[in-house]
């Protein structure tokens, strides 16, 4: 049985609540890791967990890591993230919406400790009934109030873009993409904003989706395609996973034909520890997901003190500077870029206490 207390002990949690709605039947948890940097910010994950322990063990698991991507992002923000365990009566739009108030009013009741914001599972609709109980919340469409980010993907990708040109730099010798080989698994609403940037650099783009209606469109607009795993055996410098998490594993490793790991999709290693020391030893470059894919984070944290494009676009591009720290770091410590980027989000954890 997974003992949490002892849990949120060994990895540095502050709190752990867990919330049940009489009225809705809501039933939420929010973790909140680590505030030193400032007040905890994650999403709301909303999914159907086979075992209650499943649901607490994935906020614990996902708040962590929102510590590590606030700090290598350099945001005056701790790591928090919440779920709602969802029962099907969330399907009913009334249930929905009563149930997303009553998660307004928790997140409340923790006095902005844990600011709020769309995940897996929940949609800017959802956040706009948040936010009738709460201002802890971000992320909102652009039309609710003044201030809305709205959809983070476009500067997820653009902070991408920096990290796939700063590995370009350090790797492969020029940030220059023009030629360039990139891969991409995934054109979802990251993946195909990366696509259009990549084209502007006159990168050759190879894509694989599940989506038969994206990958028309994709081979209309000149993309050459290929189907569902195939990605992994194509030759080219730069593989940018953008849609699902642990395909770098001991199946895809040997596989690959590339130089650069680059790409947008949370917790792509299935073992942290393990593949990226396999990556390494094949001597192939893994840029840290949580680095690269934190211009959504950054977006919606610019919100906070209300919404401005640039300087959201402007903090986004200081992505291709900690992407090359990283390298460097890696390079130079003989670590992995892994442990490169651990080093770099506790370094930021130590200097906010040593100023306190
Ligand atoms: P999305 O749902 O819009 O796109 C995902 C795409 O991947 C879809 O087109 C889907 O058809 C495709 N896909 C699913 N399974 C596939 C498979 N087996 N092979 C090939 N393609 C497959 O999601 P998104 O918002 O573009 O996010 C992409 C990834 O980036 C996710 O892992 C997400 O967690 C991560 N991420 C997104 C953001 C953001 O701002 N949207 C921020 C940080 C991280």
């Amino acid at each position: 049985m997974f003992d949490y207390m002892d849990y949120v002990a060994e990895h540095g949690h502050e709190q752990l609540v867990f919330n049940h709605d009489r009225e809705t039947g809501l039933r939420a948890l929010i973790a909140i890791h680590n505030t030193t940097l400032g007040p905890s910010l994650g999403g709301t994950r909303l999914w159907t967990y086979a075992h209650n322990e499943d649901a607490v063990l994935d906020v614990l698991r996902l708040s962590e890591g929102m510590t590590y991507k606030a700090a290598c992002a350099g945001l005056p923000l701790g790591g928090g993230k919440a779920v709602i365990l969802a029962d099907g009566k969330e399907n009913d739009p009334a249930v929905r919406a009563a149930r997303f108030r009553a998660f307004g009013r928790f997140v409340e009741s923790l006095s902005g400790r844990y600011i709020t914001a769309e995940d897996v599972g929940t949609k800017p609709s959802d956040m706009v009934n948040v936010h009738k109980e709460t201002n802890h919340v971000t992320g909102l469409p652009t039309s609710d109030m003044e201030g809305g980010s709205d959809d983070p993907s476009p500067m997820t990708a653009y902070g991408v873009l920096q990290g796939i040109r700063a590995s370009a730099e350090e790797i492969l010798g020029s940030r220059d993409l023009n030629g360039v080989r990139v891969s991409i698994q995934g054109l979802g609403k990251v993946g195909w904003a990366l696509t259009e940037y990549l084209l502007e650099q006159g990168a050759r783009i190879t894509a694989t989706d599940i989506r038969p209606d994206v990958l028309k469109k994709a081979k209309s607009i000149g993309i050459r395609v290929v189907e569902g795993d195939e990605i992994f055996d194509v030759e080219g410098e730069i593989l940018a996973p953008c849609a699902l998490g642990a395909i770098i594993n001991p199946n895809t490793i040997p596989r690959l034909n590339y130089k650069i790991i680059a790409g947008a999709a949370n917790n792509q290693l299935e073992n942290i520890e393990r593949d990226s020391t396999a990556l390494a030893e094949r001597d192939i470059t893994y840029v840290v997901d949580y680095v690269i894919n934190s211009g959504g984070l950054i977006n919606v944290a610019t919100e906070i003190e209300g919404y401005d494009y640039s300087r959201a676009r402007s903090k986004t591009s200081e992505i291709f500077y900690t992407i090359k720290e990283m390298l460097a770091l890696a390079k130079s410590a003989g670590i992995t870029t892994q442990e490169a980027s651990m080093i770099m989000a506790n370094k930021a954890l130590d200097n906010a206490k040593i100023a306190v």
